[in-house]
């Protein structure tokens, strides 16, 4: 509700639980697949029915040499949980995103999926049972099916409207004058930031990958379409390991738990219930953001 979102955006400012680096991610993603470093495991092993347990054990990681990124790391997603990262900016939220997609590779302890480590996977294997949802959503010059389908291209066309429709889309796609065949601009600037996410969760909910890492979108919608977007997520989310980095109360309140990042570590973990009554660093997070927004 309104008044829960309040605390939350101003914790999301505070904190800047959002923007950096996954759509930097991405772009790395794309750079990597066009390179010839393509498949430097060439032969390992193909995934196939995820359960979608992840393990981090011990992970240490640093970009360069003299500076570790994450210490320590260690947490275990049961299939279907939802796990929300928060934390301060430059926290490295976005580096545990970055291993467990292997953008990156880790440099001590290892990540595994379903209890295989995921250096053993071949990376398009590991990636196609990986959903990214975006905050700077993908959407490209074609009309709203193909831009649906982008997540499983063998998809037909009532697979993709099965796809909206699960994921509250097809209303306001019918309403279009050339419903599913409208065509988009680049980036979607014909649509409404609401209806772009509704899209991209379309697309994921078509993808129908185990593991699922978004990155929440901080933008201002109405309450209704903030609504509308918060069931698609639910939608997309239900039975798949989530990771969110996470911007709405809503899913930090519902996740089975969040990890609260602080200069590369896990400084504290629990519910949401849990770490307020913790008194600690999310407490105070929630505490002064909950005091400052009562005083407006
Ligand atoms: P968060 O997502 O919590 O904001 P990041 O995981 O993006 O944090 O960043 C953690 C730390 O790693 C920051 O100090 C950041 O500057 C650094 N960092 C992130 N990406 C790179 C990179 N590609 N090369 C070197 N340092 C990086």
């Amino acid at each position: 509700s309104k008044q829960f979102s309040r605390p939350i955006n101003d914790l999301a400012n505070q904190y800047n639980m959002i923007q950096s680096g996954i759509a930097g991610a991405e772009r790395v993603f794309e750079v990597m697949d066009n390179e010839t470093e393509y498949d430097s495991n060439e032969g390992a092993s193909q995934l196939t029915d995820v359960k979608g347990e992840v393990v981090f054990q011990n992970v240490s990681f640093a970009y360069t040499d003299d500076v570790p990124t994450l210490r320590g790391v260690s947490f275990t997603a049961e299939p279907g949980d939802l796990i929300a990262l928060v934390g301060p900016t430059g926290a490295g939220k976005t580096t545990i995103i970055n291993l467990l997609t292997r953008f990156y590779e880790v440099n001590e302890g290892r990540i595994t999926i379903d209890g295989q480590d995921i250096r053993d996977m071949q990376k398009d294997s590991l990636r196609s049972q990986l959903g990214i949802v975006l905050q700077d959503v993908y959407l490209f010059s074609d009309t709203i099916r193909e831009n649906i389908r982008f997540g499983r291209l063998d998809a037909t066309d009532e697979e993709v409207e099965a796809a909206a429709k699960l994921g509250g889309a097809d209303g306001f796609i019918r309403k279009l004058p050339s419903g599913y065949d409208a065509k988009l601009t680049a980036g979607g600037g014909n649509l409404s930031q609401g209806q772009r996410q509704l899209l991209t969760i379309a697309r994921a909910i078509l993808a129908d990958p185990a593991i699922l890492v978004l990155d929440e979108a901080t933008s201002s919608v109405d309450t209704r379409t903030e609504l509308h977007i918060q069931q698609a997520m639910g939608v997309l989310m239900k039975g798949r390991t989530s990771f969110v980095i996470a911007h709405r109360l809503s899913t930090i309140r519902e996740a089975s738990a969040i990890l609260v990042i602080h200069g590369g570590e896990i400084v504290e973990r629990g519910t949401h219930e849990e770490l307020l009554a913790r008194r600690g660093h999310y407490y105070d997070l929630y505490a002064n953001q909950f005091s400052e927004a009562s005083s407006l």
